[in-house]
């Protein structure tokens, strides 16, 4: 068996290299997107391994099949970046849907700490023996409402992590859960009485851009934002717009919506070729992480694991229950 990744990073190669160490098959890795061009290189593979910025769209679809790839394995949960609709009778696509929902929540929770305590200028302030703690204030989590959107295996432990904080929490989710004591509300009222929102829910045409100019009129003021879920969630120009008229307090975001370009690589020797992003990178209230929250040792091991089985399932029984449909 032949496997061509795409995006792979070190992280990457150690991981799906120990996960496949009993078996002798034939890994390939690539540090390249999945396009239209790159497909060549899954010539004589059964199956590539692609990511969440990796365009699969329908010409890529055609030419993965015309290099005889049997199987598309996703090595995340998210497939908004696949057009499913084409892949349908033509090639399986599997994904990997859940292997640590802690991993993002637990980021989600770092973000918002680190944001609300001033833990990123702080650690920039000691080691330069700057200890004052001027512009340092914070504020208590406790008794503060979070408004949780989308209530699946991701939002559900940032739900019991902010319970343990103490925090009142609301939940918008468009199929709200029978076996979860939360509190449901509509998304406007969420998002009109929430002092801090986390989104967990998945990039579709409805939920493209939920944080747009109008929504961002109906939340608090002061409201913080986090975003671990996609970047096209938000529409950054929106977000921007509300930081700067003071209606948004702070944003943490490990996702952006034109993060293909750049997350997941080191372009720090260049210039920086998006107005927005820099514009928020250099807002005092902005984090930015890059599509990190899912990189935790346990999580990899799972994704590897998951990843592998999938193809193994598709090439040798035809079908898998990772299969998206
Ligand atoms: P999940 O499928 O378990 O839960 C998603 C929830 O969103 C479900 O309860 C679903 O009913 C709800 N939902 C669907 N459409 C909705 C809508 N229009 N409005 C509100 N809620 C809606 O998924 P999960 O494992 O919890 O992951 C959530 C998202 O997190 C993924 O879609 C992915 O985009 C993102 N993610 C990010 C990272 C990262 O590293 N930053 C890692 C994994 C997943």
């Amino acid at each position: 068996m032949r496997i061509t990744f795409y995006d792979a990073k070190p992280y990457d190669v150690e991981s799906f290299e120990s996960a496949a160490r009993e078996l002798s098959w034939d890994l390939k890795f690539f540090d390249v997107h999945l396009t239209e061009d790159t497909a060549e290189l899954a010539r004589g593979s059964e199956a590539v391994c692609a990511f969440v910025n990796d365009k699969i769209t329908a010409p890529v679809i055609d030419r993965l099949c015309d290099c005889g790839v049997k199987v598309i394995a996703l090595r995340c949960a998210g497939y908004n970046n696949v057009d499913i609709a084409y892949a349908q009778g033509r090639i399986p696509v599997v994904r990997v849907p859940a292997y640590s929902p802690y991993a993002v929540a637990e980021h989600a929770m770092a973000l918002l700490l680190t944001s609300v305590r001033r833990i990123h200028k702080a650690y920039i302030r000691t080691r330069d023996f700057n200890f004052s703690l001027n512009g340092m204030m914070g504020f208590d989590l406790h008794g503060k409402t979070v408004g949780v959107v989308g209530t699946g295996k991701i939002g559900r432990v940032f739900i019991d992590i902010c319970r343990g904080f103490g925090m009142d929490v609301l939940a918008y989710d468009k199929y709200p859960a029978k076996d979860l004591s939360v509190r449901y509300v509509s998304l406007e009222e969420l998002f009109r009485k929430s002092d801090i929102i986390s989104f967990h829910c998945p990039l579709t045409e409805e939920t493209y851009h939920m944080v747009n100019r109008e929504t961002v009129e109906v939340m608090k003021k002061g409201v913080i934002l986090i975003n671990t879920s996609r970047g096209a969630l938000i529409d950054a120009e929106a977000l921007l717009q509300g930081i700067k008229d003071r209606k948004i307090g702070a944003t943490c975001l490990d996702v952006y919506e034109e993060e293909s370009e750049f997350f997941f690589r080191d372009i720090s020797g260049h210039i920086l070729n998006d107005d927005t992003l820099a514009r928020l990178l250099g807002m005092p209230n902005v984090i930015v992480t890059s599509h990190q929250a899912f990189l935790t040792k346990e999580a990899l091991e799972n994704i590897a694991k998951t990843t592998l089985d999938n193809i193994r399932d598709i090439v040798e029984n035809g079908s898998s229950i990772n299969e998206v449909r």
